[in-house]
């Protein structure tokens, strides 16, 4: 497991960090990028060694150059406050991992209503057989998460801004009240990653990355990362060594490719989708736009307050329509695919319905939703792509 150990790239900016950090040049032969280290074995040259765990790798699963450049690189991302980063086959594995590491039977767990859905499932589903429970809470409770904690309470989990309903919850308000009461504050930071949100940096000790997402960035891994601060980093790795998380070499290697290049296509992401947005803004079709980067949107002001860039994920709510309507919309668009996850260069849509299994909050949009990913393609054709399938909307309404 690599912690940080070197703190030179801590004054450089955060793009110059995720095209520096990670990198052992004299180790790789002058190669710019680490090998793709396949192993399980690691052999020790003397018998002292063997016994001594001497060396810097000792096996397969706890490490290898490949994971090495990566974490440090992670490491660099997310901030001075990081003091280690486990790496996960998965998002939802990192998530796991995560509260499987930091619960007991016994505890009580907080998770913000608009978590991402599989989070609740593996709350409802394992963590409840284990004798963990978990309370929902809306997300903009803010201070007023003291009057959930009970005595037992040991973690509060936040998604910033939360899934598919992208309702903005005041991080450092929450991390305030939770450590107050001793508690682990835990953020799934996916959608703004650690290059827009320093969760870390505003009293989260754990923060989850889907990397699937915008670090792999092109549609071609399932990844997860869980950074955390020196209080909360022993209970991770410690974690994460005795469940036996590990990742394939190739996925690793592909993490840190999209991790150099995400400072950019983030850059575009974000512009793109607030164009997009703002276009959409525009159109009778469209009841309201979520995206909290618009100056309307109720999430603006914390977005504003804690966030340095946002990503390429918003929703829209359309017009009151039947199925069919939608069904046309979703029919004409060519550019946008169909399909779950987000992150990479493409762009996608998907109708959502989050009002199915909330359970602190109500889902009352007032027509149906939409979750667009914008991508790397020309956003003038986006908009004549989605302008078609708009149409084919108003005219299924007849
Ligand atoms: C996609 C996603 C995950 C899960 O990631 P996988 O790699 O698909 O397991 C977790 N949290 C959020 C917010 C996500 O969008």
């Amino acid at each position: 497991m690599i912690s940080r150990q070197r703190n030179e790239t801590a004054t450089l900016h955060p793009e110059t960090a995720l095209v520096t950090a990670g990198r052992d040049t004299l180790a790789q032969h002058g190669f710019v990028n680490p090998p793709v280290v396949r192993g399980s074995t690691v052999l020790y040259p003397t018998a002292d060694d063997l016994r001594a765990h001497r060396g810097e790798f000792q096996y397969g699963r706890h490490g290898t150059p490949t994971t090495k450049a990566l974490q440090e690189a992670l490491i660099a991302l997310e901030g001075p406050n990081c003091a280690g980063v486990g790496l996960t086959p998965s998002g939802v594995s990192a998530i796991s991992t995560t509260l499987l590491a930091v619960l007991k039977t016994g505890d009580h767990l907080l998770v913000c209503d608009n978590a991402y859905r599989p989070t609740r499932l593996f709350c409802d589903g394992l963590l409840k057989r284990y004798g963990i429970a978990t309370d929902y809470f809306d997300p903009l409770i803010g201070a007023d998460i003291a009057a959930h904690i009970k005595p037992n309470t040991r973690a509060v989990m936040v998604e910033a801004p939360g899934s598919q309903s992208l309702e903005m919850p005041d991080v450092p308000a929450i991390a305030t009240v939770a450590k107050a009461h001793g508690l682990l504050v835990i953020d799934d930071n996916t959608w703004a990653t650690p290059l827009y949100h320093r969760s870390l940096d505003q009293g989260v000790d754990i923060s989850i990355q889907a990397a699937t997402k915008y670090i792999g960035g092109h549609s071609d891994i399932m990844f997860g990362t869980i950074a955390a601060n020196k209080e909360a980093w022993p209970l991770i790795a410690d974690g994460i060594r005795q469940l036996g998380v590990c990742c394939g070499p190739d996925d690793v290697f592909l993490a840190l490719r999209g991790l150099r290049t995400m400072a950019v296509r983030l850059a575009h992401h974000q512009r793109a989708a607030i164009d997009m947005a703002q276009w959409l803004q525009t159109r009778p079709e469209v009841l309201r736009v979520i995206h909290p980067a618009l100056p309307d949107d109720p999430g603006h002001a914390i977005w504003r307050r804690d966030f340095t860039g946002a990503s390429g994920l918003f929703s829209i709510v359309l017009q009151p329509a039947p199925q069919v309507a939608i069904d046309a919309l979703l029919d004409t668009v060519t550019l946008f695919g169909m399909g779950y996850s987000w992150g990479g260069f493409e762009s996608l849509v998907i109708p959502f319905d989050c009002s199915t299994y909330r359970s602190a909050t109500a889902w009352n949009p007032g027509g149906p939703t939409l979750r667009l990913h914008i991508g790397l393609e020309n956003i003038d054709d986006l908009k004549a792509d989605f302008a078609r399938g708009l149409e084919a909307f108003a005219a299924a309404l007849g």
